[in-house]
């Protein structure tokens, strides 16, 4: 049994970006004070049994939303009381997602001090342009700054998240932001392709401004080429959308893709352990209202049946470029995966998008482009 992973989900922005579908809203002091008092009552609450003594956790990672508005004394308050709750390890991983432009080399440093050893910069792209249309409130000047900052305040494990797929943004001008953000030296690297959902603001902006996105040809080759862009710079792409130095992969995320097991505090945060999996309530001003008054903020609690826990270790492995196990899957779940799948699979065998090297099972490049509909074949 790996050790835990603990999800600290921060619901607040200072503006909503208007592309974004993640749970969140706007600051409210007030909210946020009785926000961090909930959070730190469910995780003290969150306590097993006294006989079975506490839990070990080796990360702690604060998502959202915007993290980094939270005061660095707050963000520390919140580790203690994942420190009193769990067994969190000395060398522990602990991730703080912050925005440029909320942050100045004495707010990290403090950040450093209370307990943050990881910092995720949600950068998105080195073209203003880029950024303008994303309505994000940074610049590429703050961003390169921000990078620079958490150097500075001691940081030697940097991440940062880019968009791909922009509007009207085209191979090039997408490459030329992979060339920056590898210019700046980061240790790890999100890359997502942009999704403009059906409500999203965004839509509205592109049909005003008749801003368009490339062809879908233009976003493989955008994949591919970065890719294989950072790949020369000394990055390793150890999971579909991620690349990172020598030693420095995500150790929180690895336990969503290596079937760990994981507590998510917070509005929203989903929790899997112990052969269940719950949510808790979305809302934010619910969830500090039940929490206050004492009652349960999960919801949808179920036990996952053995076909949920064969699905989602066969969905979230071939997300990591090293692909599944299946020995180590047949052992754990007591079924031979290829005998179940093996005549759904097959056809992506052969057109060159899985790859099956023995016992091992994994997505070439070109199946990541394709991911989707391979991994549709377990659920
Ligand atoms: S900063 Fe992140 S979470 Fe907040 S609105 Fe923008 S994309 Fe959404």
């Amino acid at each position: 049994m790996q050790p835990l992973g603990l999800y600290v989900h921060v619901p607040f922005c200072s503006a909503i970006c208007n592309y974004c579908n993640f749970n969140r809203g706007l600051f409210d002091a007030e909210l946020k004070a009785r926000y961090v008092d909930a959070l730190v009552s469910e995780i003290s609450s969150s306590h097993e049994p006294p006989a079975t003594g506490r839990q070990s956790a080796d990360t702690i990672y604060f998502g959202g939303g915007t993290p980094s508005l939270l005061e660095p004394d707050e963000i520390g308050h919140i580790i203690a009381a994942c420190e009193a709750a769990f067994d969190v390890s000395a060398d522990r991983e602990v991730t703080l997602e912050a925005n440029p432009e909320t942050v100045t080399e004495a707010r990290l440093a403090a950040y450093r001090a209370a307990g943050v050893s990881r910092i995720s910069f949600g950068v998105q792209s080195f073209r203003e342009e880029e950024l303008r249309r994303l309505s994000r409130l940074h610049s590429v000047d703050r961003a390169r700054a921000a990078i620079a900052e958490a150097r500075a305040a001691g940081f030697d494990n940097v991440s940062l998240d880019l968009m791909m797929w922009l509007p009207e943004q085209r191979v090039d001008q997408w490459l030329a932001s992979v060339d920056a953000a590898i210019l700046v030296n980061p240790d790890h690297l999100s890359l997502y392709l942009l999704e403009v959902y059906p409500n999203a603001p965004l839509k509205d902006d592109m049909a005003r401004a008749r801003w368009s996105q490339a062809p879908d040809e233009d976003a493989a080759e955008m994949y591919v080429s970065a890719m294989e862009r950072l790949e020369a710079a000394g990055y390793t792409q150890y999971e579909i959308s991620n690349v990172a130095r020598p030693g420095r992969q995500s150790r929180h995320n690895l336990k969503y893709w290596t079937d760990g097991e994981w507590f998510g505090f917070g509005c929203g945060a989903h929790s899997t352990r112990a052969g269940e999996r719950y949510k808790n309530v979305a809302s934010t001003v619910e969830y500090v209202e039940r929490m206050a008054s004492g009652q349960p903020t999960a919801i949808d609690r179920h036990p996952l049946s053995p076909a949920e826990r064969l699905g989602d270790a066969l969905f979230t492995g071939l997300r990591l470029t090293e692909g599944v196990d299946l020995d180590v899957i047949g052992r754990r779940y007591g079924v031979d995966v290829w005998q179940r799948f093996g005549s759904d699979l097959a056809p992506f065998v052969a057109a060159g998008c899985l790859m099956h090297e023995g016992r091992r099972l994994r997505l070439s490049r070109q199946g990541m482009l394709v991911a989707n509909e391979v991994m549709a074949v377990f659920v």
